[in-house]
């Protein structure tokens, strides 16, 4: 049984050919096709593959949906979509593989600090998951330390972990702030997120400026309300 793994299209811009590196159990092999026989259907030929979701697949599903639609997935400004469309999805969606724990290793201090860490304006892009169109928008993170503080980049880190999937804005906000208040056992961490849906914007209700606030707070930013201005005072600053 082969498994293949890490299809990689590489279709040269002149030549009328496509490499493909296939990786399996029986070592890597390349293969040059002429690109009018190729289908992405016999590079996809092991059965297994079908459940695991990979570039490969990813392409020879866009393929199809380019067919679905009624457009001819040969013509000249689509051929290599299927597989832009494969590279992009790995890309937007790359948080489902980032670890956590890794992430923020070595990256956690003791500290004597003991007011408000607050990091704004903390650019995000996602995909909604009801209809796979973006929603982007900024970030605001507020923690109040207790013995421990993070690296500064790390939280924008956190903030993209969680919007290269696809989401909903509601859980994103709610992610983050968790992850933050467990990572750190801060005393609070207070989160507010800023989106502009694609969704709404380009089809059904069309505002076309449908911004959507959320915001998730923990610990002492739950019940201190003079805390949760503050916060709220530096994002307008
Ligand atoms: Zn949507």
């Amino acid at each position: 049984m082969i498994v293949y793994r890490g299809v990689r299209f590489e279709a040269a811009e002149e030549s009328e050919t496509i490499t493909t590196n296939i990786t399996s159990s029986k070592g890597y092999l390349t293969m040059n096709t002429p690109i009018e026989t190729i289908r992405f259907a016999e590079l996809l030929e092991a059965e297994e593959t079908r459940n695991k979701p990979y570039n490969g697949q990813i392409a020879y599903l866009t393929r199809d949906l380019l067919a679905a639609i009624g457009e001819d997935p040969d013509r000249e400004g689509l051929q290599r979509t299927p597989e832009r469309v494969a590279r992009m999805y790995e890309e937007l969606l790359a948080g489902y593989k980032t670890d956590l724990t890794a992430l923020v290793n070595g990256a956690v201090f003791s500290s004597e600090y003991t007011d408000m860490v607050v990091v704004r304006d903390i650019e995000f892009h996602s995909l909604c998951e009801h209809h796979m169109l973006p929603f982007t928008g900024k970030a605001h993170v507020a923690y109040i330390p207790d013995g421990k503080i993070i690296g500064l980049s790390k939280i924008p880190r956190i903030v993209e972990m969680f919007a290269r999937r696809l989401q909903v804005q509601e859980r994103m906000t709610g992610q983050i702030a968790r992850t933050l208040q467990e990572v750190l056992q801060p005393k609070g961490v207070a989160v507010v997120v800023e989106g502009i849906h694609m969704c709404a914007m380009m089809r059904g209700v069309k505002k076309s400026e449908a911004s959507m606030v959320t915001s998730f707070m923990t610990g002492v930013f739950e019940n201190d309300e003079s805390l949760r201005k503050e916060f709220l005072a530096h994002l307008t600053r």
